[in-house]
């Protein structure tokens, strides 16, 4: 379970996110929403701990920024960022022993394979186009076991296959018990995933509700968005 509590950070004098709290239970799948400038990322990169801030964020009940909190977060940024002289397996097997994951190449051979990597795995980093560099990126999230995955703008530069496995494998990872929060505009692509949405605007938290009890006024993600975001 994630764990976001009074959460407000500055950057200088400028305040991007005021005070927000919100939870995300184990294995739900949550939409982060709000327009530009919302402070989406802001929060995003706060519960991953690379931002200082205030206020309190726990998963699982251990605090992000401890040693057996960040082993539980996984994080798959909206721009890839690869290691240009390693090559794409060694890039899971560094993930895999930073978190201590044993055991972890059948698995690692399957997300190669469902991403179509298998053929590129001897590929350096800076070989790869960006399209490529995201499924790495999404496989080095994934193969270390996640309890709370974040996930910025999942689906933009993927193809339409990488999209389904990418589905797939958050539908997968929610089974398991991952709490996943998905930061995205593109609120159809998510549509068919999601279990709760987290509105946010102008750095305030707006609105948070799980589908299970909007779904008796048979809404979707979009007109939710824009009751709670429009003036
Ligand atoms: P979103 O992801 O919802 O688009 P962000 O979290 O990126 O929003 O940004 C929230 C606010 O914080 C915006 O006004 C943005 O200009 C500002 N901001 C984001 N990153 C920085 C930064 N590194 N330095 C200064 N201001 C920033």
């Amino acid at each position: 379970m994630l764990k976001v509590t009074n959460l407000t950070k500055k950057y200088g004098k400028m305040l991007a996110v005021k005070n927000v709290s919100f939870f995300v239970e184990t294995g739900e799948i949550a939409v982060l929403a709000g327009p530009n400038g919302a402070g989406k990322s802001t929060v995003i990169k706060s519960i991953v701990g690379l931002l200082r801030y205030q206020g309190s964020i726990t998963v699982n009940d251990k605090i992000n920024k401890s040693i057996e909190g960040k082993s539980y977060i996984g994080y798959i940024p909206e721009i890839p960022s690869l290691f240009p002289l390693l090559t794409v397996s060694e890039h899971i097997t560094l993930m895999a022993h930073a978190f201590g994951i044993k055991d972890y190449e059948t698995e690692a051979e399957e997300l190669l394979k469902a991403f179509d990597l298998w053929d590129k795995k001897d590929k350096f980093g800076s070989e790869l186009s960006k399209g490529m560099q995201q499924k790495v990126s999404i496989c080095c999230a994934i193969i270390t076991k996640p309890k709370i995955l974040l996930v910025d703008e999942p689906m933009v530069g993927l193809d339409p296959k990488a999209i389904r496995t990418m589905k797939n494998l958050l539908l997968k990872l929610k089974e398991q018990g991952t709490s996943i929060v998905v930061s995205t505009h593109l609120l159809d692509s998510v549509q068919d995933l999601w279990d709760r949405i987290i509105i946010m605007k102008d750095g305030e938290f707006v609105y948070s509700n799980t589908k299970h009890e909007i779904g008796k006024e048979d809404k979707s993600l979009e007109d939710i968005f824009f009751e709670y975001t429009e003036e």
